[in-house]
């Protein structure tokens, strides 16, 4: 076989990192690239400036360059396309090649920094030396100072992902999927215990390297934007009771910075087992939203939980907070002018940032709906929830079809529109 360009090999291994949704850069310590150890200036910077974002064909944001080392792989997870059965052209790189190609692309500002993750090659460790060695060439040989995202391989030796986490701002294990017995018969080769050690051994590392820096300044980072994973939504019968129930256990055990939920998207030779059809785009959508709710709103995974319908779904037509709240219709409508802000957070439409204006405005008057109004997109959605000076709803917010007033109309669009 003729050897592959650098230029076919990213195009193949470009491609197949598109799955991979836990890419988002945020939550680092600031570097800049001026005043090197030499006094040259280094490469790269975190400082959110010249970052060109790009998207994939299917909407991922790929502003990172976020490629794999290789997409061979000896384990046979259903659902990826670079497992050992699939029939997809294969690619390679060295770790000299991703580090030529990151410096290459931050140079001419089309990245803010890489994300590389890998199938797995040989052996796991040997993958994991590899991509450590990638780390370590743009960290040490060529100062670079832009964003680092390693995906770490949960089978590999505890002492590579601790070198991981040295070089790399983030550092994530997939989880995969929602349930043991999902995991068990979608990713064969992969062992549910073995992920949660690695992630609890991670944890352990970011918990020691935050201490050692409070007492020694020049104390070795540690993965400084923390750990993250992803799970596969719609690939398996788990349900968003099932999916937010172990975010929280993550999220709770492992102090992870985020959950990525990824919809399932049928690949080229999908294997048998598999569903044929994606699940709808907006179901991701709405766990991202429990999830913000359950990080910023003070809403716990049993909230959400009771939010969802009788099948342990979330809706798709309306979000989680408003679901909650035609549930929960008693604990409405909420006096603006008194209620705490617990109970302000529970209202539909109203966000953080509206809550926090409401409780400042109200310590020097009293707030009328007007006010309120200025605060939100829509009070038409906060109307039935809430009380004001000049305003308290009488049936309203028991109406029986509160709910069909309230989701947002589906438009028909028009197939030859402009
Ligand atoms: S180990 Fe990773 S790359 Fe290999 S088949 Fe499983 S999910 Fe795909």
């Amino acid at each position: 076989m003729a050897a592959q360009s650098i230029l076919q090999k990213l195009e193949i291994l470009a491609d197949a990192a598109k799955y991979d949704a836990s890419c988002a850069s945020s939550g680092t310590a600031k570097r800049n690239s001026m005043g090197g150890p030499n006094g040259r200036g280094g490469i790269g910077s975190t400082e959110g400036m010249g970052i060109c974002h790009a998207y994939a064909p299917d909407g991922r944001c790929i502003s990172l360059l976020k490629i794999l080392l290789t997409n061979h792989c000896v384990f046979d997870c259903h659902y990826c396309v670079n497992r050992k059965s699939s029939n997809v052209a294969r690619a390679r790189f060295t770790p000299q090649e991703v580090v030529d190609l990151t410096l290459a692309f931050y140079r001419r500002n089309y990245i803010e920094g890489l994300f590389l993750s890998s199938g797995i090659v040989k052996s796991s460790n040997h993958t994991m030396e590899q991509l450590v060695e990638v780390a370590r060439i743009l960290r040490e040989e060529h100062d670079f100072r832009g964003y680092i995202h390693l995906k770490t391989i949960p089978e590999a030796d505890a002492e590579m992902v601790h070198q991981a986490g040295l070089y790399a701002d983030r550092v994530s294990i997939n989880v995969e999927l929602p349930t043991d017995s999902g995991l068990t018969r979608l990713a064969p080769d992969k062992n549910a215990a073995q992920i949660e050690g690695a992630m609890g051994k991670v944890k352990a590392d970011l918990v020691e390297a935050k201490d050692a820096r409070k007492r020694f300044r020049h104390a070795p980072r540690f993965a400084p934007a923390g750990q993250s994973t992803q799970m596969i939504v719609g690939a398996d019968a788990a349900t968003d009771s099932d999916i937010v129930g172990k975010a929280s256990r993550l999220y709770d055990s492992f102090g992870l910075r985020r959950v990525y939920y990824s919809a399932f998207s049928p690949i080229p030779d999908a294997s048998a087992v598999l569903p044929l059809k994606r699940p709808p785009l907006i179901r991701e959508h709405r766990l991202y939203q429990s999830d913000w709710l359950m990080r910023f709103y003070g809403y716990k995974p049993a909230d959400v939980m009771q939010a969802t319908e009788p099948d342990g779904n979330l809706p798709l037509d309306i979000d989680p907070k408003l679901a909650w709240a035609l549930k929960f219709r008693g604990a409405f409508p909420v006096d603006v002018n008194r209620a705490s802000k617990e109970q302000l957070l529970r209202v539909p439409g109203l966000g953080v940032k509206a809550v926090g204006k409401i409780l400042a405005s109200r310590r020097h008057r009293a707030l009328r709906l007007d006010d309120v109004a200025r605060l939100t997109l829509s009070i038409t959605k906060v109307r039935p929830f809430i009380c004001t000076v000049d305003w308290r709803p009488v049936l309203l917010t028991d109406r029986a079809d509160l709910r069909s007033l309230l989701a947002p109309k589906t438009e028909q669009l028009e197939l030859f529109a402009a």
